[in-house]
């Protein structure tokens, strides 16, 4: 269990309702497994393919295939599991959900209902203020994705592309202990960051590599905490679930509009029925699809094809010691070795390739220099050209250098940055452009007095009214620097222009 310093953050209370009203909310996650072949055939996952090349005999389901574990796909679906603290089951078994629908070629789905490969877990999510939620995970199975039916090419006709049959799916389920629309939103980019570290899902949305069914309920105030005691559903709402959301906007917004349209057929006294909706994000609202299926609909048994898969404990083992430094650790080593703020460490373990440059960058030097010069000069520029860290300019050792020469007073703080506008542009090693193009800072007192002592004598005016008030001390060094072609140690030069005030 981890140690929890953070306060937990409040429910979301829906205002503008005649009652308060929280709101519970619990998300099935499809995460695309990334992986080259398929879960049971050796067809290419390929994104955006021709359609229907990568279709195998299996996919197409063709009479007398037969289905052949992705050794692969098991593994990183225990990665998943390992990297979310979660139990990792040694023996599960796929069944068969059968269902009819185009892009489904062989009239059922392969998952696992009754013995999920991954039991439960938990993630750690964060909302940036200082409060943090710990949402338990239930459960992780391996599925087949289907296929895809495609309606809009042609006004008499619909296509079916088969390339995404049988692609290899975790369907991560949380427990329902997710308070409001931003937590949900947080929730899934915890969910993604990890599995980006672990290398196990892309976690694109754009492309659909993971998407969301969100469960929305409301309750009284009060009633979430007789679940938590109890774990009895009864103390909850009931729920609808939006299906297929791919956009963490459209996520809130939905859950947003859900809860509202719940708490109004509520208090006009009606009563909600758990059914699967639809969210418009063109209309803003969600639309009933069918009334909420339940398993036994399904027709759930063992597939007949598959044995129970078996795995050995030494080979969880073995995975788990191949496991990366994940984000809630890599962050709390950051805010302890370095002296960053939680909000820097944060930005700079959001991804892998952004930590592993502050890493170098800061090794041997100032951390929180480092964190400085990376989020806000670097990531601030690179934004500005739509630039990702991978393909950054400047490389780190360079980054680095810029700092050395400030940290050893070479250069002042502000020559700093145009020296990083330098190596960005042009690049080159920071220490020989400071040499070459005289940018070194001038520490000589002798000639930073010489510039004090002129400006102070050709303005009277001023020197006289900074004598009464200090505060205007501020514009002589801004003159000095100036002056100096801002090569002046600024210490220095605070100092001379006191002390000549004083005089
Ligand atoms: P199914 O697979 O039929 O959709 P599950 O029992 O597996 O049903 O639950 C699916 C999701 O619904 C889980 O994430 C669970 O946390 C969530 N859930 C269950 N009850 C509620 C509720 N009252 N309000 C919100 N979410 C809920
Ligand atoms: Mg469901």
């Amino acid at each position: 269990m981890l140690d929890l310093t953070y306060d937990t953050p409040k429910p979301k209370v829906i205002s503008g309702a005649k009652d308060d009203w929280e709101l519970v909310i619990g998300m099935e996650v499809h995460a695309q497994v990334t992986s080259n072949a398929k879960l049971f055939s050796a067809a290419s996952t390929k994104f955006g393919a021709e359609p229907n090349s990568n279709v195998s005999f299996v996919d197409a389901a063709m009479p007398g295939m037969l289905p052949t574990i992705n050794e692969y796909c098991v593994e990183q679906a225990v990665r998943t599991g390992l990297g979310l603290k979660a139990e990792i089951n040694l023996m599960s078994a796929f069944d068969r959900k059968n269902y009819f629908y185009p892009d489904l070629p062989q009239g059922y789905q392969i998952s696992q209902l009754y013995h999920p490969i991954v039991g439960e877990g938990e993630v750690l999510v964060e909302m940036g203020d200082g409060t943090a939620r710990l949402v338990r995970i239930e459960r992780i199975h391996l599925e087949q994705d289907a296929g895809k039916s495609i309606h809009d090419m042609d006004p008499n006709m619909s296509f079916v592309d088969l390339n995404r049959t049988g692609v290899a799916l975790m369907e991560i389920v949380s427990r329902p202990d997710i308070r409001g629309p931003e937590e949900a939103a947080a929730y899934l980019g915890k969910l993604r960051q990890i599995m980006r570290y672990l290398g196990t899902c892309n976690g694109d949305m754009q492309s659909g590599a993971m998407r969301a069914d969100v469960n929305v309920s409301v309750c009284r105030p009060g009633d979430y905490e007789k679940y938590q005691a109890t774990q009895d559903f009864g103390h909850l709402g009931t729920r609808c679930e939006i299906k297929n959301m791919n956009s963490m906007r459209f996520i809130q917004q939905a859950i947003d509009h859900e809860a509202r349209r719940q708490i109004a057929i509520i208090e006009a006294g009606g009563e909600i029925e758990q059914e699967t909706r639809l969210y418009d994000p063109d209309k803003g609202e969600t639309r009933s699809m069918r009334s909420k299926e339940e398993a036994h609909d399904y027709r759930y048994f063992p597939d007949p094809d598959l044995l129970p898969l078996e795995i050995e404990q030494a080979w969880v083992n073995e995975i788990a010691a191949t496991l990366p430094e994940l984000p809630d650790a890599k962050k709390a080593r950051f805010i302890a070795d370095f002296g960053l703020s939680d909000y820097d460490a944060s930005v700079l373990t959001a991804d892998l390739d952004s930590a592993g440059y502050f890493e170098v960058v800061a090794k041997g030097r100032d951390g929180k220099m480092a964190a400085n010069w990376v989020i806000n000069e670097l990531f601030g520029r690179l934004k500005k050209e739509d630039h990702d860290i991978t393909d950054s300019p400047v490389t780190p050792a360079q980054l680095g250098g810029i700092i050395d020469l400030i940290a050893s007073d070479a250069i002042s703080g502000k020559i700093a940055k145009d020296l990083f506008e330098i190596v960005y542009t042009e690049g080159g090693d920071p220490a020989v452009i400071v040499e070459e193009r005289g940018m070194k800072q001038v520490t000589d007192t002798g000639a930073i007095e010489a510039a004090v002592d002129e400006i102070i004598a050709a303005n009277p005016e001023q020197v006289a009214k900074a004598k009464e008030n200090p505060k205007l001390a501020g514009w002589f060094v801004g003159q000095v620097m100036k002056s100096t072609g801002g090569k002046a140690n600024p210490k220095t030069v605070n100092q001379l222009v006191s002390k000549k005030l004083a005089e």
